[in-house]
């Protein structure tokens, strides 16, 4: 009985950490053989692993295509494992939208298969992806466990090809980071929008340029979709959240320019209080304080001059 009791408690105590790190990815169907894992509107933190993004797969006549990867090898291979159970297909290509580490750190769990990214997004993460991975270990700890940046093989090159009885479209836009690829899905309708478009969750800004993204979600709303998958939030099939995502950076744009000419200080700004609009989104206060970090010197930087010191 005292054996039993022992080897009970054993079991626990070997299983726990391993259940504990479960992503719990299910897959959710967003159109015909085409699925999306909905990462959680949340921060980085011990307790979610990372796992604040959205990623995506299609079911070709080919094999599958990936979309983005995820936090963590852990991530990238529990999603795979997911993809395996909806099909018997393999994976055939990935294609990691930008450069942020959430997109693309579990991309170790498919090193088998062709990772393809836009040129810039490549020498982004060359240049920077250990460091990325170095910050989420000190955000989410052991969930991050023998991840390593793995550089994508291969360039995507903008157009319009067919794949396995599907068209597809694409697009290289820029402004949330200097290379942001958005693909279009003409046979299904679904755009894969990456982080160019955050819904119901704050966008982040660490390598944004405002008036870059601004114009290319004006650009996508002329885009013809049924379904739009964004980088972080509920898939709609709206336009609500192109324009959420739209308002929410000319806001910030705004903001910083008025801020920056009437010599406010970046500690002030820190606490300024958003409009009532954004303050229901999830972790407001501390993306607005990162973006003031991240963008509000490049704003002081450019003010004008006060013709008399106040
Ligand atoms: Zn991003
Ligand atoms: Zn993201």
């Amino acid at each position: 009985m005292i054996y039993l009791a022992y080897g009970i408690v054993l079991s626990w105590l070997m299983a726990s950490p391993v259940s504990a790190m479960d992503y719990q990815l299910v897959p959710q169907a967003v159109a015909k053989d085409t699925y999306a894992f909905v990462g959680l509107a949340e921060d980085f933190t011990p307790s979610n692993g990372g796992n604040i993004v959205n990623t995506a797969f299609v079911v070709t006549d080919h094999g599958v295509i990936v979309i983005d990867t995820g936090p963590s090898l852990r991530y990238g291979k529990q999603m795979r494992a997911a993809i395996s159970r909806i099909t018997d297909k393999p994976v055939v290509r990935v294609y990691n939208t930008h450069l942020h580490p959430d997109h693309f750190l579990g991309n170790q769990a498919f090193k088998d298969v062709s990772i393809l990214a836009l040129e810039k997004t490549i020498a982004g993460i060359r240049a920077h992806g250990d460091r990325f991975a170095d910050n989420l270990y000190r955000m989410v700890g052991g969930w991050m466990q023998g991840t390593q940046a793995l550089v994508p093989s291969g360039v995507v090159i903008p157009g319009t090809r067919e794949f396995g009885g599907h068209t597809f479209r694409f697009i290289e836009r820029a402004g949330h980071t200097d290379a942001d690829l958005l693909i279009l899905d003409a046979t299904t309708g679904v755009l894969f929008a990456g982080d160019v478009v955050f819904n119901g969750r704050t966008p982040t800004t660490p390598h944004a340029d405002l008036d870059g993204w601004i114009e290319t979600l004006e650009f996508l709303s002329t885009v013809p979709f049924d379904v739009l998958i964004p980088g972080h939030g509920p898939v709609v099939k709206t336009r609500d959240s192109i324009q959420q995502t739209k308002h929410y950076v000319q806001w910030l744009q705004n903001t910083f320019k008025e801020a920056a000419n009437e010599g406010v200080d970046m500690a002030e700004l820190m606490f300024y209080e958003p409009p009532r609009q954004f303050q229901t989104l999830p972790v407001i206060r501390s993306e607005f304080q990162r973006s003031v970090s991240h963008l509000f010197p490049s704003f002081e930087a450019r003010a004008v001059p006060l013709a008399q010191p106040r």
